[in-house]
């Protein structure tokens, strides 16, 4: 472990990020096995949110049971071990509310939560199973959800836009 592993290591047991992830592994099931470079691999993972098939909390990488053999996929590996280094750099914790912001940006810019998702694109949309979606306008994403919340029209009930040329 080179020395700024161990400082997003330590880091990450300090902001009390990793025993946050720790504590969600022992509360769902995981198996919990030490990986390279100060990583806890929590195996299993079978809650229904989120809906992924990796994430991290901290130091911990949670794998659903599809995904978690003994051979890990290391482009995946390398993709969640950046959300690591985001937690320490985010100082634990607070990477959660600013990752959920990244997503609805990247929601309201392509319906998807990870294309335009800044943490996502810094990890490698592409190792973290993810695809890039084409931006759309801004404003009438905006001006269709205004007008659907004046009329009381359930969401989905019509497109809202296609994507941006
Ligand atoms: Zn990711």
């Amino acid at each position: 472990m080179n020395t700024w592993e161990r400082t997003r290591e330590v880091a990450n047991w300090l902001n009390l990020s990793t025993i946050s992830g720790l504590a969600l592994a022992a509360a769902s099931g995981c198996s919990i096995s030490r990986g390279a470079r100060g990583i806890l691999y929590a195996r299993n993972y079978t809650p229904a949110l989120p809906k992924a098939g990796a994430f991290t909390v901290g130091n911990v990488v949670f794998f659903r049971p599809s995904l978690s053999g003994q051979v890990l996929h290391p482009q995946l590996l390398s993709h969640e071990e950046t959300h690591c280094t985001q937690y320490a750099l985010c100082l634990g914790l607070p990477f959660l509310p600013l990752y959920f912001a990244a997503a609805g940006y990247s929601w309201l810019r392509t319906a998807d939560p990870a294309s335009r998702n800044f943490f996502e694109r810094a990890a490698n949309l592409q190792a973290g199973g993810y695809r890039e979606r084409p931006v759309r306008k801004l404003l009438p994403v905006l001006a269709a959800g205004l007008r659907r919340g004046l009329r009381g029209t359930p969401a989905g009930a019509r497109p809202v836009d296609g994507p941006a040329a």
